[in-house]
C-alpha cells in the first residue's frame, strides 16, 4: 500500500486535562453566541487535524475515531483536497450551476455514475447535504412512479429536515416537538440480528413485505429507502439476504429502491458502497459525508430513466454542486483510489474486530460486536442481559476522551460505541486508540 506522508505527528499527546483552558474560554463565548439546540460530542475545540489526529486549541493531540461522522475518510486536510480547494477558490467560488454551469459538476457526475454499482445507465444530481439528497431522491421516486407512499425502517436515520425527520425513526433528539411531519411515510420492521434472534434475512424481509402489502398495497408505494448498514440507529447490519429480498420485491412491484449510503458510502465499509457486499444495485443511491474530504457536497445517482423523468428546473438549488466542493470531491476520489481506501477500510476492520471480539469474550457488558470495514461498533448492555446501558456507554466515551481518544456513540437506545476512524489512520495509532478504548470499557464496567 502507498505510504501516507502526514503533516502532524501521528501521536496521542495530552498537555492539559480535557477540556483545556483555551477550549473552556471558547465554550464560554459559545454559550453566549451559539443557539443551545446545537450539541457537540466533545468539549474540546479543534485547531488542526491531519491523518488520524485532531490537535486542539490547547495543544492536545487526540486520536480521531469519528472522522466528523464518517466525513474525513481521506483525512481532514488531505493535501490533494487542500490544493484543489485553493486552486478552485482562486478562480471562482460560485457561479451557480443553474445559471452558468462549469465542468467540475459534470466531472463529479461522471465519476459517480462510473463508481455506483449496477450496469444500468445512470444520471447524477448534486446537492449540499445528506438530508437534501434524501429529499430529492424521494421527489424523483414520487414523480417517476406517480405514487405517494414512502417506506422507511425502524432505527432509520435520514436527516433533520421536515421530510427526513419523518423518515428518521428516533424521536429524541431528532424529532421531538418539531412536528407536524411530512405525510405518507410508513415505518417497517428492520432486520436487527442481535435483537431479533432466529429471524434470518429472508424471514425479516418477508415480515416487512407482508406489512407493506397488507397495510399499503404494493401499487401505492413510491419508494423504499434504507441504509445498507444503519448509522445513527446503531450500526445495525441486517442479516444476509434482507437487502436483496427487499430489492427484488421493489423491482417486481415498480417500487424505487433507494439505498441511503450517506454514512456507508465511499470506501467506509471496505467496498465503494456498502450495498455491493451482497450484490445489490439500487435504483437510486444517496451520498454525502465521505464524498468530498470534508467539503459540503451530496449527490443522488440513479437509473437514467428515473432521473431524466423530472422536468427541467425540477431539481437543483443555489449552491448544489458548488465548484469548490466539486474540486474537493474529484481530489478526494483520486486519493481514495490512489491509496486504495476500500482495502484500507477492510484492513482496519481486520485489525480492530478481533480485539473487540476478545473484549466481548471477557466482559459481559458487551452484548454485540458488529460492523464491516472501518464502520464498527460495540453494543453495551446490563451484565448478562440484552438490556441497553446508555449510562455505561456515555461513561466509556467520556473515559476514552479523557485519555485522548474521540469516540462517538449512537443507537436508538444510546448504547452503542461506534468507530469511524479516518481511513488514512496508521496502524500504530489505531492500536493505541483500541488499547485506550479497551481500558475505558473495562474501567467503566468495573
Ligand atoms: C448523516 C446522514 C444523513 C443526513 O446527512 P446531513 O448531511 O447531516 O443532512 C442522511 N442519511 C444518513 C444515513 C446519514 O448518516
Amino acid at each position: 500500500m502507498t505510504e501516507i506522508a502526514y503533516r502532524l505527528p501521528q501521536k496521542r499527546t495530552l498537555v492539559t486535562a480535557l477540556p483545556g483552558p483555551e477550549s473552556v474560554r471558547i465554550a464560554e463565548r459559545r454559550r453566549a453566541a451559539v443557539a443551545g439546540g446545537v450539541g457537540s460530542s466533545v468539549p474540546v475545540y479543534a485547531a488542526d487535524a491531519d491523518g488520524g489526529v485532531i490537535l486542539d486549541v490547547d495543544g492536545n493531540s487526540l486520536i480521531d475515531l469519528g472522522s466528523g461522522i464518517a466525513v474525513t475518510s481521506v483525512g481532514a486536510s488531505d493535501p490533494r483536497v487542500a490544493a484543489a480547494v485553493a486552486t478552485q477558490a482562486a478562480r471562482f467560488t460560485h457561479t451557480c450551476f443553474m445559471v452558468t454551469p462549469y465542468e467540475g459538476y459534470v466531472a463529479v457526475a461522471e465519476r459517480l455514475n462510473a463508481l455506483n454499482p449496477g450496469d444500468h445507465e445512470k444520471r447524477t444530481v448534486l446537492f449540499n447535504s445528506g438530508a437534501e439528497a434524501v429529499e430529492n431522491a424521494i421527489k424523483v421516486a414520487r414523480l417517476a412512479t406517480g405514487r405517494d407512499a414512502v417506506v422507511a425502517f425502524d432505527h432509520a436515520y435520514h436527516g433533520r429536515t421536515n421530510l427526513t425527520m419523518a423518515l428518521t425513526a428516533k424521536s429524541m433528539p431528532y424529532k421531538k416537538d418539531f412536528g407536524p411531519f411530512a405525510p405518507e411515510v410508513y415505518r417497517m420492521p428492520m432486520s436487527y440480528p442481535y435483537r431479533d434472534a432466529g429471524v434470518d434475512g429472508a424471514a425479516a424481509a418477508r415480515r416487512a413485505i407482508d406489512q407493506m402489502e397488507k397495510q399499503l398495497g404494493a401499487d401505492a408505494v413510491a419508494a423504499i429507502i434504507i441504509e445498507p448498514i444503519q448509522g445513527e440507529g446503531g450500526f445495525i447490519v441486517p442479516a444476509p439476504g434482507f437487502l436483496p429480498a427487499l430489492q427484488e420485491w421493489a423491482n417486481a412491484n415498480g417500487v424505487v429502491f433507494i439505498a441511503d449510503e450517506v454514512q456507508t458510502g465511499f470506501a467506509r465499509t471496505g467496498t465503494w458502497f456498502a450495498c455491493e457486499d451482497e450484490g445489490v444495485a439500487p435504483d437510486v443511491i444517496t451520498m454525502a459525508k465521505g464524498i468530498a474530504g470534508g467539503m459540503p457536497l451530496s449527490a443522488i445517482t440513479g437509473r437514467a430513466d428515473l432521473l431524466d423523468a423530472v422536468h427541467p428546473g425540477g431539481l437543483g438549488g443555489t449552491y448544489g454542486g458548488n465548484p469548490v466542493a466539486c474540486a474537493a470531491a474529484l481530489a478526494a476520489l483520486d486519493t481514495m483510489t490512489e491509496l486504495d481506501l476500500p482495502a484500507r477500510a477492510r484492513a482496519i476492520g481486520e485489525r480492530a474486530l478481533p480485539r473487540l471480539r476478545a473484549l466481548a469474550g471477557e466482559l459481559d457488558v458487551i452484548g454485540d460486536v458488529r460492523g464491516r470495514g472501518a464502520m464498527l461498533a460495540i453494543e453495551l448492555v446490563r451484565p448478562g442481559t440484552s438490556e441497553p446501558d446508555p449510562e455505561l456507554t456515555k461513561a466509556v466515551a467520556a473515559k476514552a476522551l479523557a485519555a485522548g481518544v474521540v469516540v462517538l456513540t449512537c443507537g436508538t437506545y444510546g448504547n452503542v460505541i461506534r468507530l469511524l476512524p479516518p481511513l488514512v489512520i496508521g496502524d500504530e495509532l489505531l492500536d493505541d486508540a483500541l488499547t485506550v478504548l479497551e481500558a475505558a470499557v473495562r474501567e467503566a464496567a468495573a
